[in-house]
């Protein structure tokens, strides 16, 4: 692709947060002037007609009449729709257009909170901003089942007495699956999913008495959160911090602070603090965290704070407690949700503030469906529901960071770490002078140090951003390399798995004995490494350490890598081998010495962001290192000791790291001083595909007309994803041009072959 002269361009990415998108002048009122959207809502009359969006993916707002006893904009309704019957939201008054005779009435109102101007408008400008249709909006903002149906009663399972008379492996993991959930109640189709077993396992236990069958109502709401209970003592710097916050959040209006400190400087403890003031003043909280693997953690912290656990958002959460979540969140029986990015789309009665964790982390930017990046749209809320936005970073996006600069967020930052724990010395360890065996990554130096903190009784982390165990199997014979099948990716071997796997799509296949191209036997190798095989480096190298490897696919799930960290924590190893799941936000109070194992590994390529990434991405591990009263030690394996990024990261010079970062991009016109978009085309048959391109950018007067420049198109880096061929093309505009308009104005041109798929990413993040 026709990258822009003299820079590193392949992924894009946005402020997204900032003019265009952000209007706080419009706090809390609709997107459709007079009436619509306003919290009172215009009441619709019997026979009145009023438009309806429902989540079915027709594109436009349905009219109907309004039912017997009429009914307001906002309202949850039950429309026909051909012969079925969907669930809707009144969004205002009818087009007009359809003939009147002909409309059908709304079936009928439904018993939940009406939707609120806010969130009828954030849906609104996230689905113009993304180009994505208010169906799909929709779709995100009702992410619970059985919305529509009565609040009545329920059975549920819970842990009864005693244990049972005669111990299967079925029913163990009934047992297991109840004990998971600590307490709470499951329905007999959730508690024998889980378990994997069928429902007569259960009642066989319910006969025993060993799990109890009761009535119970559903959606109850969340136990009280009692702001007024004391935190912890504050140093004088955090509760500076902490004062700010709670004065922003006393305000009642619209604002973003970037809240940056290091790791372990107490950021967390600051924002609870931010928690309670909004809890204080009445209004609902929104924690949103990258990880679901960190919200354990974080829930026994809310507890300790405020007496009680909040309300969870994640995939990990069952249906009934979506559906709990959801309904009482609208209803006011949640003051408190901690969540992943989705959250951000449920219906809060009265939201004052969301944090946005770790705001720099990759996770918040959605990759399929709706594309969206949570960080932006959190801003984009807050704004539209005068709450305040807390985002809190050890290493905060440039985006983030250049909005602090700009005077367009306020930055608050935490100066020290907490108590005695200071950040670690840095090193590199200049990898062109240490003597290394072949296929062997830890350096003699690295070996040496890492053996001084195991005899002082310490916890050594080697970090490792490479999941598997090979990222490439080639035949020593021929040279062939095992590929995906139906993506242009190597397959990566999993040795636990006894597997190969393509990152990409996740196919599999076993590891094969001979090579599937030239067919000889025991020729096949593995070169380079991933975790799994620093592991076997590890054990040859310290025999008598406890090791445990830390990567994600190591899982089957969230608990047991929570119990493994937990673990780790306590000290049940000696030597960590991580990769990037280590850098978020775990403490491990015994861990003093980082071990980069390839420190140059996020240098390579051409990505917009490499070296913010890598900048992140080192400090973060190292950060995890002498977090209680030990002084840690952060080494960084490298073969370009002098590149400016690895210089950057050894100094410490966070600031002129990222003045230097801006001005780059400030002088090429890229994000956050210019904006992006990605249009990935793809088709089984690669010719159409380019065939399509080409004709876009060269039907290029829509973006010329905005002063916007088209790139590509070019096959994208990963040229073939599930047996489909894709294609790049990049689209430069300055800040502040009407990007959107221009953008469906261009493609609307050209009609889409039927097998083409167009995807459009505002702000792209990756490029892959
Ligand atoms: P961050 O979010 O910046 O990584 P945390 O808020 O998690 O930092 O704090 C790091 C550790 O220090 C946590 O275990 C936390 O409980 C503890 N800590 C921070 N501030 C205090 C304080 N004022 N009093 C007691 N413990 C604190
Ligand atoms: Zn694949």
């Amino acid at each position: 692709m026709g990258d822009p002269p003299g820079l590193r361009v392949r992924s894009g990415g946005g402020l997204a947060h900032g003019a265009g998108l952000l209007n706080p002048a419009k706090e809390g009122c609709g997107v459709f002037g007079a009436g619509y959207g306003a919290e009172i809502g215009a009441e619709f009359g019997a026979g009145e007609r009023l438009g309806v969006l429902t989540t079915q993916p027709l594109g436009r707002i349905l009219d109907y009449l309004a039912p017997e006893g009429g009914c307001s904009t906002g309202d949850w309704v039950e429309v026909p729709l051909g012969p079925r019957r969907v669930m809707g939201v009144v969004w205002g008054k009818g087009e007009g257009s359809f003939d009147a005779a002909k409309l059908r009435p709304v079936g009928r109102v439904l018993d939940l909170a009406p939707m609120r101007g806010e969130l009828r408008d954030f849906l609104q400008r996230a689905g113009d901003y993304t180009l994505t249709s208010l169906p799909a909006m929709l779709r995100l903002a009702t992410r619970a089942p059985g919305l529509g149906d009565a609040p009545a009663s329920r059975r549920v399972y819970r842990r009864g007495h005693g244990e049972p008379d005669r111990m299967t492996d079925a029913r163990a993991r009934v047992m297991d699956a109840l004990d998971a959930v600590g307490g709470a109640a499951l329905t007999l189709s959730e508690l024998s999913q889980t378990a994997g077993v069928s429902s007569s396992v259960v009642k066989g236990l319910v006969t025993q008495g060993v799990v109890a069958e009761e009535e119970a109502p559903r959606d109850t709401p969340f136990p009280h959160l009692d702001p007024g209970l004391a935190g912890h003592a504050l140093s004088p710097g955090q509760a500076e911090a902490a004062a700010k916050l709670r004065a922003s959040v006393g305000g009642g209006r619209y604002g973003t602070t970037l809240l940056k400190g290091v790791t372990g400087s107490g950021k967390t403890e600051v924002y609870l603090e931010a928690v309670a003031e909004c809890l204080a003043q009445g209004r609902q909280a929104l924690v949103l965290l990258p990880e679901i693997a960190l919200t354990a953690g974080f829930l026994t912290r809310v507890e300790a704070r405020f007496g009680a656990k909040p309300a969870e958002w994640h995939s990990g959460v069952t249906q009934t407690e979506r559906r709990r979540v959801w309904r009482m969140v609208a209803e006011g029986g949640a003051q408190l949700v901690v969540g992943a990015r989705s959250a951000l789309f449920l219906p809060f009665r009265d939201l004052g503030l969301i944090v946005v964790d770790e705001e720099h982390d990759t996770s918040y930017k959605q990759e399929d469906g709706v594309l969206y990046n949570a960080r932006d749209m959190a801003v984009l809320r807050a704004s539209l529901c005068s709450a305040q936005v807390v985002l809190a970073s050890a290493t905060p996006s440039l985006e983030t960071w250049a909005n602090a600069e700009a005077g367009k967020y306020t930055r608050v930052d935490l100066p020290a770490r907490f108590g005695a724990a200071e950040l670690p010395e840095m090193r590199a360890i200049d990898m062109r002078a240490e003597a290394l065996e072949a296929n062997h990554w830890i350096s003699p130096s690295l070996q040496s140090a890492v053996r001084a903190r195991i005899a002082a009784g310490e916890q050594a982390l080697l970090f490792l951003n490479r999941r598997g165990y090979a990222p490439v199997t080639i035949c020593r014979a021929c040279g062939h390399q095992i590929a995906c099948d139906d993506c242009d990716a190597r397959m990566v071997e999993h040795r636990f798995l006894k597997r190969l796997i393509c990152h990409q799509c996740g196919a599999e296949k076993p590891i094969p004995d001979k090579c599937p191209a030239c067919e000889v036997e025991g020729k096949l190798a593995p070169v380079g490494p991933g975790v799994e095989r620093m592991a076997e480096e590890v054990a040859e190298r310290f025999p008598d350490a406890r090791v445990a490897v830390l990567s994600s696919d190591l899982f089957s799930s969230a608990r047991a890598l929570k119990a493994q960290i937990e673990a780790i924590a306590e000290g049940g190893a000696d030597i960590i081998i991580g990769t990037q799941l280590v850098a978020k936000g775990h403490n491990f109070p015994l861990l003093t010495l980082v071990g980069v194992i390839d420190a140059d590994l996020g240098l390579q390529g051409s990505d917009l962001r490499a070296a913010e990434r890598t900048f992140q991405l080192m400090r973060q591990v190292a950060g995890r290192a002498g977090r209680a009263d030990k002084p840690g030690e952060a080494l960084l394996q490298t073969f370009q000791p002098d590149h400016p990024v690895i210089r950057a990261i050894l100094s410490g010079d966070e600031e002129g790291f990222w003045r230097a970062e801006a001005a780059e991009r400030e002088a090429a016109g890229m994000p956050p001083y210019g904006k992006l978009a990605g249009i990935i085309l793809s088709a089984p048959e690669a010719q159409p595909v380019f065939d399509f391109g080409a004709e876009l950018a060269r039907r290029d007067a829509p973006l010329r007309a905005i002063g916007a420049t088209v790139f590509g198109p070019a096959p994208a880096p990963i040229a073939r994803i599930r047996g489909r061929h894709r294609v790049r093309l990049l689209v430069k505009a300055p800040k502040g041009a009407p990007l959107q308009a221009a953008l469906t104005r261009w493609v609307r041109q050209l009609r889409q072959p039927p097998n083409l798929r167009l995807v459009i990413d505002i702000d792209p993040q990756s490029f892959f």
